[in-house]
């Protein structure tokens, strides 16, 4: 059922091109499930490689005058699409935790936290400075200047459906280029808002498209990424799916940043603020039901406090409220999608199989909609599924160990790295445990390390490219050389 709004303008049940609120070509349409009830919210259109190829036509069109229009005036329009986000929180939060299934409180915070991105980049549009190089040639000039690569695709993952159009289309757009965002068809709907909201900004047609579809979704990746007129792909999402998208891009040579599948490590030392440390584990794992990339995945603990974490965990997930996000000190909702829940259970069942202990939790519930208990592991290994693949739910999994050399190398055992947490009062070890881990982000006694101005991405199978801060502007750039001979 569509959630009651005070400015009902956000609700869209069509894609978005060129201005235009937009059936599919096929006139096929997929049903949007609010994964709390299970229950269908709205049929949005079904589209295909003809849509796309329209769309990114009229992308590239419109990219001819939006580049050319100075960084300070795309900046004042991304200022006011940022205010229109707060403005509208409540609203978008509503929709968003309609089908996200994220509690409402949780859903209104990930706006904030969207807007912060537009927030950054309409200044940083100003500032895309080039240089001027002191020449090999004393007869020469030469200069460096950033240019919007062209028209850019941006793949967004049902986890953030409202912070992650704005992280990649707001960088995309303050560069100068147009943008074609496809979001994940559980959650399109906030990203439709968001859209419109950027038309309100002022936001000229064919600057900001959004594309629909879920059953379609090989044929609509294949053709973003095969199109021609499309210069860069921007991906959030699983590593299976950014390696595909990886070898479709190949073609046409497209430049790339892939935000995949993260494992972090959250390492707690004995010498820690332990409240403190619990506070902060409690949000970096519980957060959207435990579905984020820099969730922690492998919780390392000193063996000195081994059991008393083990019982403060418990003593802490028993108070967690589970729920649908609407209803009154839910802070876990359901997952977002239903096979989410098959695979937290076959983490779980493949755990308990191999040693580990199950402390608190431990099954799917028994009610409608997708919801998982909140659960405590113990014992875990690096024998076990979830030491090498994202759990992807409320599921705090826990492995002893003894010394910082020992945690440095189980940290480091993975094929992917995102984020990091170390939890210690040693300044040195801090630092030792800082460059030491193989990751892109390293949280220090905290357990939230995203926002507009922090450079956000991963490395090895994680991906590569960066978003958020000055970076993420310049990753939809291109570097051009000027050598000017000086007779
Ligand atoms: P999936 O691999 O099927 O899809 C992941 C994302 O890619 C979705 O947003 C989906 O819409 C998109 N996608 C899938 N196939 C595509 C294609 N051929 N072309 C273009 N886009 C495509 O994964 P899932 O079942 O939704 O989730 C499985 C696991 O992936 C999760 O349990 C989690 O581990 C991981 N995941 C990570 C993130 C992240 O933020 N890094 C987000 C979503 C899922």
């Amino acid at each position: 059922m569509q959630p009651t709004l005070k400015n009902p303008k956000l609700w869209h049940e069509q894609a978005y091109v060129n201005g235009k609120w937009t059936a599919s070509k096929s006139g096929k349409t997929f049903n949007v499930i609010n994964p709390s009830t299970g229950d269908v919210i709205v049929a949005l259109p079904e589209m295909s490689q003809e849509d796309v190829q329209i769309a990114s036509g009229q992308a590239l069109a419109a990219f001819e005058q939006w580049k050319k229009v100075s960084p300070k005036v795309r900046g004042s329009v991304i200022r006011k699409w940022a205010q229109l986000l707060l403005e509208n929180a409540e609203d978008l939060g509503r929709i968003l935790t309609t089908e996200n299934g994220k509690p409402f409180a949780e859903a209104k915070g990930e706006i904030a936290f969207a807007a912060s991105y537009l927030e950054f980049y309409c200044g940083e549009a100003e500032r895309t400075y080039g240089d001027v190089i002191p020449s090999a040639n004393p007869a020469n000039r030469v200069f460096a200047i950033h240019q919007p690569i062209g028209v850019v695709a941006c793949l967004t993952p049902w986890n953030f459906p409202a912070a992650m159009v704005t992280r990649k289309a707001g960088a995309a757009i303050a560069a100068g280029c147009t943008a074609i965002v496809k979001p994940a068809g559980e959650t399109s709907l906030t990203a439709l808002a968001i859209a419109y909201l950027g038309e309100q900004a002022g936001l000229p047609a064919g600057v900001l498209n959004v594309v629909t579809g879920m059953q379609n979704l090989a044929e609509i990746g294949k053709a973003l990424c095969e199109d021609p007129n499309i210069r860069k792909l921007s991906f959030t999402g699983s590593t299976a799916v950014g390696k595909l998208l990886m070898r479709q891009c190949s073609s046409s040579l497209k430049k790339l940043s892939l935000e995949l599948g993260g494992n972090s490590p959250f390492i707690i030392f004995d010498d820690c603020d332990l409240p403190a440390t619990i506070n902060a584990l409690m949000g970096a794992k519980i957060r959207n039901s435990g579905q984020t990339c820099v969730c922690a995945n492998r919780i390392y603990v000193q063996r000195g406090i081994y059991s008393e974490v083990c019982r403060l965990l418990v003593d802490q997930f028993s108070q967690v409220k589970c729920g649908d996000g609407f209803e009154d000190g839910v802070t876990v909702g359901p997952l977002t999608v239903q096979r989410g829940v098959e695979k937290v259970q076959a983490h779980i069942d493949d755990a308990v199989g191999k040693g580990a202990r199950i402390l608190f939790g431990g099954q799917a519930m028994d009610r409608t909609g997708y919801f998982f208990q909140p659960s405590v592991l113990a014992d875990m290994s690096d024998r076990m599924l979830s030491h090498n693949e994202e759990i992807f739910g409320p599921v705090a999994a826990l492995y002893p160990f003894d010394t910082e050399e020992e945690v440095l190398k189980m940290a480091n055992n993975s094929e992917v790295g995102l984020g990091s947490y170390v939890c210690t009062n040693n300044l040195a070890r801090v630092w030792r445990m800082a460059e030491g881990l193989e990751v892109g982000m390293v949280g220090v006694n905290t357990g939230v390390i995203a926002g507009g101005e922090i450079p956000f991405g991963g490395i090895k199978h994680s991906g590569f490219g960066v978003e958020g801060g000055k970076w993420g502007v310049k990753e939809f750039m291109i570097t051009k050389s000027i050598v000017m001979s000086i007779p």
